[in-house]
């Protein structure tokens, strides 16, 4: 072939291309080929409801359509014809859109199953107090989890720290909190899972049934799979929590503090483990900070560290009324073993439930000020135990200055809590940390409260902790190539691609991850041979 006839094929190749990308799916819709008991819709203001997430950090694309379903079926008849068409299009679950780079968009030529819609029915949450579990709808979000469960006087074991989360949208990630020390993240305490595959095969998956796709979709970054039902593991729910913070000003005592407490067992231990680095007055401003009272700023100042960096320890000690005369001394006893600052010991006490949904309260404070809706340009690393301190010497005291712009968490888990089989990426090392950086940018603030110069914070710690050989993972990971993705699964990667190839073999399912190559450039049907049976 010659140049000029390689050419004019290409071109040929691309106009088809785009035509068959620009009508494909767009045509199957409007002649209703998809016939479903919950509903689409192409409403302007509904394609752009989904468009946008909690990150505000992209210009919003807007679907060709939403899918509002009702069921199972439903996700599989949708994405069945995504698959089977010529040009097969993009579908991607949507929990809350409480995603920060666009993980659950679509771009223009998908379709987004929104699958927390409040106006649609969907299975109701079942609960089974005998066996100890909850089966929910995969929208659901945890604090109707938590409404529900509680009826029974259940609970979920492992938590995130805000509850207007969606089942599917944790544990599609991991799904972390203070309790995930003691109990692993939210996706080791899952029974059972209905998963409607890239094919649109419904599939039910377990450690004993489907176990490669059990294990694929917790943490697979809805990769494999949106997650229809989850059976979540439930414990007697506590009634009330005795809340205490407590501060450092060294990190080491600080960080040996943390790893001794979740290296305790049994029963005499606390229940919840976090912490949190203060480099600036954000004791005040963090929106996490609700807990100070206005009685308690007195205490605060007498503690000030002189404009060097703080570290605050935040435990909490669950318990039944009927234990009320003894939780004192037992919190008292567990507390003897700690180092932190005399004088700066917060306590608080409250039910259960207000504090697992303590961050919703900061929200609607947030929200009355307007300073919910605007650019979260949040990073969340796993670090490793092993360097902390460097990380401590690079970042919280060395490229944050001393302004954050949000709330910066750090608290430690332990590896063998979580299941390796799981797609969900940790550090090689038993203990490793979280650290959150979850910032806030404003268009009028100062200038180290900008947009920009947040993400370019980000931009140095990335490479601070490249250079410096800190081999973090992200959480909730965001990259821009397939390189930096190989990267971050490293010898997991063959593992993930395969699974890939055998669950979602077109690649339609959660494209705005940005891991494997858009659909629309699969040009040609699958063949018959890599087709489901089911239809
Ligand atoms: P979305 O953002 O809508 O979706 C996330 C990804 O999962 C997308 O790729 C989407 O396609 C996919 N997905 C969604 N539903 C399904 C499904 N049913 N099946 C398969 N794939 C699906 N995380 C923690 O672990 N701990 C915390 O304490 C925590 N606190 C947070 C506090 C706030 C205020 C916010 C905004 C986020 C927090 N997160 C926390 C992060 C949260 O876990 C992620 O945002 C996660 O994506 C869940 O959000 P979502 O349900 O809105 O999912």
């Amino acid at each position: 072939m010659t140049r000029e006839m390689t050419s004019s094929f290409l071109l040929v190749t691309f106009a088809i291309c785009t035509l068959i990308i620009a009508v494909g799916p767009s045509e199957l819709l409007r002649i209703g080929a998809i016939d479903v008991d919950g509903h689409f819709t192409f409403k302007p203001s509904d394609l752009a409801s989904v468009s946008s997430d909690f990150g505000m950090l992209k210009s919003p694309e807007e679907p060709l359509a939403v899918l509002h379903p009702s069921s199972a079926e439903d996700v599989a008849r949708l994405i069945r014809t995504a698959y089977g068409s010529a040009t097969a299009f993009p579908v991607s679950a949507r929990g809350h859109g409480h995603s920060i780079n666009g993980q659950a968009s679509t771009g223009r030529n998908g379709v987004v199953v929104e699958m927390s819609h409040r106006n649609i029915r969907t299975p109701e949450p079942l609960v089974e107090p005998e066996e100890m579990y909850v089966d929910v709808w995969g929208g659901e979000l945890w604090v109707d989890v938590l409404k529900k469960t509680l009826e029974h006087g259940l609970a979920p074991k492992s938590w995130t720290d805000y509850l207007y989360l969606s089942v599917g949208g944790t544990l599609s990630n991991a799904g972390i909190s203070g309790q995930a020390f003691h109990h692993g993240p939210q996706i080791s305490n899952v029974l059972e899972l209905d998963v409607v595959t890239g094919r649109g095969e419904v599939m039910r998956c377990s450690e004993e049934e489907n176990t490669r796709l059990f294990h694929g979709v917790l943490g697979g970054l809805g990769q494999f799979g949106i997650i229809t039902r989850a059976r979540i593991s439930l414990e007697p729910a506590p009634q009330r929590v005795r809340w205490i913070r407590v501060l450092y000003s060294s990190f080491e005592v600080f960080t040996e503090d943390q790893e001794y407490l979740i290296s305790m067992h049994g029963q005499s231990k606390f229940d919840y483990v976090e912490g949190f680095v203060i480099v600036d007055e954000g004791l005040v401003n963090n929106w996490r900070s609700s807990f100070f009272s206005p009685r308690n700023p007195v205490k605060i100042s007498s503690v000030s560290s002189n404009g060097s960096v703080l570290y605050c320890l935040e435990i909490t000690k669950n318990y039944h009324e009927s234990e009320s005369d003894t939780v004192d001394l037992e919190v008292e006893i567990l507390m003897k073993e700690l180092n932190f600052i005399p004088t700066s010991v917060f306590t608080t006490d409250l039910q259960y439930v207000d504090f697992l949904d303590r961050v919703h309260k900061a929200e609607l404070k947030l929200r009355s000020k307007n300073l919910w809706e605007v650019p979260h340009p949040w990073l969340n690393l796993f670090v490793p135990k092993s360097r902390i301190s460097d990380f401590d010497k690079g970042v919280f005291k060395g490229i944050l200055g001393n302004k954050t712009s949000g709330p910066i968490l750090i608290y430690p888990m332990n590896k063998d809590k979580w299941d390796e089989r799981s797609s969900a990426v940790t550090p090689d090392e038993e203990v490793f940390y979280l650290v959150a950086l979850l910032r806030s940018a404003l268009s009028d603030g100062e200038e180290t409260q900008k947009l920009e110069y947040l993400k370019d914070q980000n931009r140095r710690i990335l490479e601070f902790c490249e250079q410096a050989k800190i081999n973090v993972k992200q959480y909730l990971p965001h990259h821009a190539t397939q390189e930096e993705w190989v990267d971050h699964y490293g010898d997991r990667w063959d593992q993930f691609r395969s699974m890939k190839a055998e669950f979602d073999p077109r690649h339609i399912l959660a494209t705005g991850q940005k891991i494997f190559q858009n659909p629309s450039l699969a040009l040609f049907p699958p063949s018959p041979s890599s087709s489901s049976a089911s239809w």
